[in-house]
């Protein structure tokens, strides 16, 4: 084969645009690309999201010949050979779900040279043929993704992939590309050994995710914790895992009853019914997958908006890679963990059992890590970053918990000791346990029927905690149940009591350090803080957008993603594009998918200006390092209290809008969030006369008040957005 010289950076920018809509690459893509032209074997190890696929797809299209990719999802393959043929590229896959027939055809096409990309599982090298098929296919390269399947590690779910030093026997001369999100130097050598890679280049990029913000909380009812995070994202698509089968399924039913769209995942399931959960998923009609860690592995949706650990993860590569999951789209996603260190108790209990000692030291040894790292109060990012061996060098990261809403260490030794008496108290009194409520409240002094019944007034830790709010105590109690001190039962009286680690606490009289707000607030139960990545962007639009989105997936039988991203939409409803080249100018959007959806979107955004003005954004520059101005408070951002303040200080929407360079539809949304807090308490004629009220009122009855764009719809659009979210969070607060 002649070496041809590597191809420009020009032209491999222009091979970016037109075949798949960027017009730039992300960081370490083109050395990674240009590297590979020159046929040399190449390992990329990049984080989940960083955009490993276009790393061999730009150069299957730039070189001549054929391009293996060995993939070891089935189900995958199909989806990204689809989102390759939506933009233009002709690739075709070869694995057992393909009927006789099928798999005729596209090897007849193999034959004849019409592919530039083949996917396969690593099982089919060894079928019979197939080797000497490649020969015959004029391969010249080879992809290997997913690759720490190779390595020992790996290998324990992925057998096949032992085989592909076969392979590599076979083809000696062909360039191959390893990619991998694993980062461990185990798996680095591992990969280059197993697959005698010659001298390869390698490429390891950073393993942060700056659209990604974690925030840890304490696990109190984490039924009720994840309803009330999912109910604040109702529309968006997010991964709640739990530790067991049954509670996935009881956690999706509890949503449902809700009314929230969401279904079970676990490895218990029927194949079928697992697999049209994920397609559903997948395709955009189930908003929320309850699952076990079973679920997951190739789960390839790039608008994924948040990610859930409702139980504690089994160690923090987990974690990573579960949390990694969501913003694949590099638009904000917002990971949760809900921590108790009941769920640490009860894992160890399990490891009892096991009896191969040195995997249980193994597992303990990382549970414990997981631990540190929950209860650490250094930048989730720092500490996550640092186990993999990276120096995340921020001051304040502006994506997690800590960074936003820094605590202070303070000493709780006496409000310990009176706590965990006061459980003691209780027991003794009635021989049976409560709740954390009822603590609190004999605690603090209330005057309720059950402490009058139970004459829990007459125990000497009645009322001995009022110097500090329910809130507060809420929050201490929480803290004691985290650090073992007290555990909540197992049934579902959830009732409290002291550990033996409590009574050691009170007998040995020591001390007790722990963490709270500067700002002695109410504990907050959910978060979403990072903003790094987002494209501000006409709402009403968007969702019209992803409506047509949906109509051609649906017609195609692919997933919505394939036609475009989430990204490509909100600059679409951020620039509202009226010809052929302003849609071309849009991220994501190629002369493939011009021609195919152009028209489809063009009239979408025509008819939307219709009857709709035009927004403008300025940027509001989202980076992780821009610190806003004010800190938050209750979970409402300091952009949003800036914008309180101006209200405060008599201007209307549009005047804080001018002020700040903001559209009124962003202030109303923070001055809504401001309301739902219980910041400030604004009378609803402030912006909805009556006539408007009860126009809405008519339409919420008969349409709900879940989407304001059909509200909006319904009301013939005469009923601007912001009155719609004003009067929602109004019928809110009224209900509160
Ligand atoms: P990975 O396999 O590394 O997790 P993917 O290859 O699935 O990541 O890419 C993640 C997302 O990023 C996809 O939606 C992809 O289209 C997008 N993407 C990849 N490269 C670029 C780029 N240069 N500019 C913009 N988006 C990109
Ligand atoms: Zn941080």
């Amino acid at each position: 084969m002649a070496q041809l010289p590597p191809p420009e950076s020009a032209v491999l920018h222009e091979a970016l645009k037109s075949n798949f809509g960027y017009d730039s690459f992300r960081p370490l893509q083109e050395e990674i690309i240009s590297t590979s032209l020159e046929n040399r074997d190449v390992v990329a190890i990049l984080p989940t999201g960083a955009g490993k696929s276009i790393c061999y797809q730009l150069p299957a299209l730039v070189r001549e010949g054929l391009t293996l990719v060995i993939s070891p999802l089935i189900a995958l393959m199909k989806d990204q050979v689809d989102a390759l043929i939506s933009n233009g590229v002709s690739a075709t896959f070869l694995n057992s779900s393909l009927s006789f027939d099928d798999l005729q055809m596209r090897t007849s096409g193999l034959d004849r040279g019409e592919y530039k990309l083949l996917y396969a599982a690593p099982e089919r090298i060894l079928s019979p043929g197939f080797i000497d098929s490649l020969k015959r296919w004029n391969v010249t390269a080879v992809a290997i993704d997913e690759a720490h399947c190779v390595s020992e590690w790996g290998h324990d779910f992925r057998p096949e992939y032992r085989q592909l030093s076969t392979l590599r026997a076979a083809l000696p001369e062909v360039p191959f590309i390893a990619l991998t999100a694993t980062a461990t130097e185990q798996v680095q050598d591992d990969l280059i050994n197993q697959l005698t890679l010659k001298d390869p280049a390698l490429f390891n990029a950073s393993f942060n995710r700056p659209n990604l913000s974690y925030t840890i909380i304490p696990k109190e009812k984490p039924v009720r914790q994840v309803f009330e995070f999912v109910s604040e994202r109702k529309d968006e698509s997010g991964i709640v895992y739990l530790q067991s089968r049954k509670s996935t399924e009881s956690l999706a039913a509890a949503l449902k009853a809700e009314g929230i769209s969401a279904l079970a995942y676990h490895a218990g399931l029927e194949p079928e019914i697992r697999a049209a959960a994920q397609d559903a998923f997948l395709r955009d009609e189930v908003n929320i997958i309850c699952a076990t860690v079973a679920f997951g592995m190739g789960i390839d949706k790039p608008n994924v908006r948040y990610v859930i650990h409702s139980d504690l993860p089994k160690n923090i590569e987990s974690y990573y890679q579960e949390t990694g999951r969501a913003g694949r789209d590099g638009l904000p996603a917002d990971c949760l963990l809900l921590f108790s260190k009941g769920d640490l108790m009860r894992n160890l209990k399990f490891l009892d059992e096991v009896t191969d000692q040195r995997a249980a030291a193994t597992a303990r040894r990382q549970m414990n890590q997981m631990v540190a790292y929950a209860e650490s109060q250094v930048c989730r990012r720092v500490e996550l970053l640092g186990y993999f061996g990276e120096v995340h060098e921020e001051e304040n990261c502006g994506g997690c918990d800590i960074c936003l809403d820094p605590r202070e260490e303070w000493d709780a030794t006496v409000e310990a000791q009176k706590f965990l008496s006061c459980l003691i108290r209780i027991q003794q009194k009635s021989g049976f346990s409560l709740g954390m409520n009822h603590a609190i409240q004999v605690l603090t002094g209330a005057n309720t029927e059950k402490i009058r019944k139970w004459g829990h007034n007459t125990i000497t830790t009645y009322g001995i905690g009022s110097d500090h709010t329910r809130p507060e105590w809420a929050e201490i109690g929480g803290q004691l149940v985290q650090r073992g001190l007290a555990a909540l039962s197992n049934d579902n009286f959830q009732t409290l009591n002291i550990t033996e680690a409590g009574q050691a606490f009170l007998k040995n009289r020591d001390t007790l350090t722990l963490t709270r707000r500067p700002h002695k607030e109410g504990a907050k139960t959910s978060g979403s803080v990072a903003r790094s990545g987002s494209v501000a962007c006409d709402e009403g639009l968007f969702n019209q957008l992803r409506e047509v989105r949906k109509q051609l997936a649906t017609a195609r039988s692919v997933p919505p993603y394939v036609i475009f991203g989430d990204v490509t939409l909100r600059h679409m409803a951020r620039h509202y594009p009226e010809s052929d080249a302003a849609f071309l100018a849009l991220p994501g959007v190629g002369a493939k998918k011009l021609a195919d959806f152009g028209v489809d979107f063009l009239t979408a955004v025509k008819n939307w200006l219709a009857s709709n003005p035009k927004q403008t954004f300025t940027d509001e520059p989202a980076s992780p390092r821009a610190k806003p101005k004010m800190k938050s408070e209750n979970g409402v951002p300091g952009t949003a209290l800036e914008s309180l303040e101006l209200f405060k200080s008599g201007l209307d929407l549009d005047g804080i809008a001018a002020k700040r360079n903001l559209t009124s539809g962003t202030i109303c949304g923070h001055l809504t969030k401001a309301i739902d807090a219980g910041l400030i308490e604004i009378p609803r004629e402030t912006f909805l006369s009556p006539e408007e009220d009860a126009r809405i009122r008519e339409a919420v009855d008969q349409h709900g008040l879940e989407s304001i764009g059909k509200l909006h719809h319904a009301l013939n659009r005469e009923i601007s957005y912001e009155k719609l979210n004003f009067y929602r969070v109004f019928e809110k607060q009224r209900k509160k």
